[in-house]
């Protein structure tokens, strides 16, 4: 659905994009991850015709953007980090406007309508754009960008500036459209990837570092997995059995004591899912797990790790 080859983007001595190549498959929702001034923007601008390269190529459903444009922009949805919104129109002026812009030919009223119930904005459509919350400013920005049923969605930033419960909103909005749309979203929250994308490139200094399925990402990097467990049991004894558990690599007492459990942290090779053999093992001593959870933060781990081990390079 997109062919990025070899994309290069200078700006005079300065490589805002360096040699970046991937391709994206219909039906994907891919998080275009990167620190600030990794070059998410830049690619993403070039993705949507916006920005012309230095060299390289883009294929939209096979069309090359440079060459084709208007065709290649056919097929593609695009919210800026700053949706152009018309602020003295009311949300349905807008949008009609923006069904105009595009030489739409599908049903007007229909079609608009539609989009309109898939963000949920129906009950502001009447409202002047100026006097709404961000939240649902972002969402007109995402019903212009899905007007015309667009194959592919590009949103950059999309939940930039908006408060927690506009963030679930949006988010769990990206997720419906991915139902039906190719979705490239680019953020520099490594959660919010993970959270909604099936697949995550990483952007560091104009460069791909990793392009990987979220859930592979840790076990590639040779990352411990870390889980923290609450047992009851004797101390010493269930950490011996944690302790002989294959796979294992470190334990720490947590030093926490509730009742008679013990909570510790145990930290296994990368890719190993401890937790069907620890189960097994603690209860054979008759010693009940009392509480599971996989840390936080690793992914962030490997985030700060991978744009660490690039800068080495
Ligand atoms: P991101 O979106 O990941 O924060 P950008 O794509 O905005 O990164 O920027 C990538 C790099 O290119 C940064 O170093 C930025 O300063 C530089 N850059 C972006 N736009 C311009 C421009 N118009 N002129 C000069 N440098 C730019």
């Amino acid at each position: 659905m997109i062919e990025v080859q070899n994309l290069i983007k200078k700006y005079g001595d300065t490589y805002a994009v360096d040699d970046v190549s991937f391709s994206i498959k219909q039906g994907e929702i891919v998080g275009f991850l990167g620190p600030n001034g990794a070059g998410k923007t830049t690619t993403m601008n070039i993705l949507t015709g916006y920005l012309s390269p230095t060299m390289g190529k883009v294929l939209i459903d096979g069309i090359d953007i440079m060459e084709k444009p208007i065709e290649a922009k056919r097929n593609i949805g695009f919210l800026p980090e700053t949706p152009p919104l018309y602020t003295d129109m009311t949300v349905y002026e807008f949008l009609c406007f923006v069904y105009e812009l595009k030489c739409c030919d599908l049903n007007k009223e229909k079609h608009l309508n539609e989009v309109i119930s898939t963000v949920k904005i129906n009950d502001v459509k009447d409202r002047l754009i100026r006097n709404l919350s961000k939240g649902y400013k972002q969402r007109v920005g995402i019903a212009s960008a899905i007007i015309g049923n667009p194959k592919i969605i590009i949103l950059d930033e999309p939940t930039v500036g908006l408060d927690p419960q506009q963030i679930i909103e949006i988010r769990n909005l990206i997720r419906i459209l991915g139902k039906s749309h190719t979705v490239i979203l680019s953020s520099h929250l490594l959660n919010e990837v993970q959270a909604v994308c099936t697949r995550i490139l990483i952007i560091n200094q104009g460069r791909i570092i990793a392009d990987e399925k979220a859930s592979n990402l840790l076990g590639s990097l040779g990352q411990s997995t870390k889980i923290k467990v609450k047992v009851s049991g004797p101390q010493k004894e269930v950490y011996s059995i944690l302790n002989s558990l294959p796979g294992v690599t470190k334990i720490t007492e947590s030093g926490i004591k509730e009742g008679d459990s013990f909570t510790f942290l145990v930290e296994s090779k990368n890719g190993i899912d401890i937790r069907k053999p620890m189960f097994n093992a603690l209860a054979k001593k008759n010693f009940p797990i009392m509480g599971l959870e996989n840390t936080e933060g690793e992914l962030e781990d490997v985030f700060v790790k991978l744009i660490d081990s690039d800068k080495r390079r």
